[in-house]
């Protein structure tokens, strides 16, 4: 592929992820964050994800000294190929720093912007130079493992520069979805967050505690999930005449829990109740453990998940 340098902008948990994928699959990284301290965060981050990306293969030349880290944003960019943007998700910020970075990056350069939630037309709004390289790339966290990267054009996009960044993430190992339509959250955040807000409304009614919500996804659907979405699973769930008959069958059923479920008000009180939740729920446990056992279960799942869905 044309790209051979990429510059990272903002250099928190996801890109800092970003920078061990990069970095894994052999390419040259340069980085840019005003944070002090920051170079050495990221390469104690790098580091200790090394390991585990290396286990979905590193290609030829990869290495931990093909990172340089900047001072100066315009010097950072001066050589991009591929810029990804993860400063904090502040609208007024992503929109002034995407206008910067758009003043500096050689005009060929994609950018593409970690955003969880804003949509790309509003991020590339500023952009006096050439807002029609600007685009959504949501990435999931740990970045170095996570397959999934969500696509997003705005209004200004040329789809030439969508198809670039998909050919790029994919020989990265990962698996572009292209959104056709903008919408805020794009779509698996969505998802999630439909969960996440029925998750709440049972924490808040007290009908169950934060480790029987998650015990209840981790041996029930999730274990499903893992392998297939909620439309197969539904299919499948029809028996051989499949969705067709479970629609028929249940249509009315279906709809009744749209309306039960309910949007709670984020309180203080069921903020502390969530908080001592998880907290009961790690107590005495190793974060640093935890993560490494997500690591190497994601690592194991993906080896699973190829063998089962090649
Ligand atoms: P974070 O707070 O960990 O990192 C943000 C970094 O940006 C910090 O290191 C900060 O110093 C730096 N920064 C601040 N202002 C800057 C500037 N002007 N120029 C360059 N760097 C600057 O946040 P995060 O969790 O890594 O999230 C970053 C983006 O990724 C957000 O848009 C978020 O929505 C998205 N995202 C987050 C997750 C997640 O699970 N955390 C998942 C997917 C996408």
């Amino acid at each position: 592929s044309s790209i051979t340098n990429i510059t990272i902008v903002g250099t928190g948990v996801i890109g800092n992820g970003w920078i061990t994928r990069f970095l894994t699959n052999g390419y040259k990284v340069t980085a840019y964050d005003p944070a002090p301290g920051a170079e050495e965060k990221t390469r104690e981050a790098v580091r200790s994800a090394w390991d585990y990306a290396g286990k979905l293969g590193l290609k030829e030349g990869s290495s931990e000294e093909n990172l340089t880290f900047e001072e100066d944003l315009g010097k950072a960019l001066a050589h991009a190929d591929f810029v990804q943007e993860n400063v904090p998700e502040r609208e007024e910020l992503k929109r002034s720093v995407i206008a910067s970075i758009d003043e500096h990056a050689p005009k060929h350069a994609v950018i593409s912007s970690s955003t969880s939630g804003i949509l790309p037309t509003v991020l590339q709004a500023d952009c006096a130079h050439h807002p029609e390289r600007v685009i959504v790339g949501h990435p999931f966290n740990p970045v170095y493992l996570m397959p999934l990267v969500e696509l997003v054009g705005g209004n200004k996009t040329e789809d030439s520069f969508v198809d670039k960044a998909r050919e790029f993430y994919e020989g990265l190992g990962m698996k572009p979805l292209i959104v056709h339509q903008e919408i805020e959250g794009h779509i698996a955040d969505r998802l999630m967050e439909a969960v996440w807000r029925e998750s709440l409304h049972i924490v808040n009614d007290g009908v169950a505690t934060t480790e029987e919500v998650d015990a209840s996804i981790v041996y029930g659907p999730g274990l499903r999930w893992a392998l297939m979405g909620p439309f197969m699973t539904l299919h499948m769930g029809g028996g051989k005449a499949g969705m067709r008959h479970l629609l028929h069958q249940f249509g009315p059923a279906l709809k009744l829990p749209w309306t039960k479920l309910e949007a709670p008000e984020l309180t203080d009180e069921l903020a502390e109740k969530v908080i001592t939740g998880c907290e009961a729920q790690t107590e005495g446990v190793d974060m640093q453990k935890m993560e490494e056992r997500r690591d190497d279960f994601l690592v194991e799942l993906q080896q699973l998940l190829e063998k089962y869905w090649p």
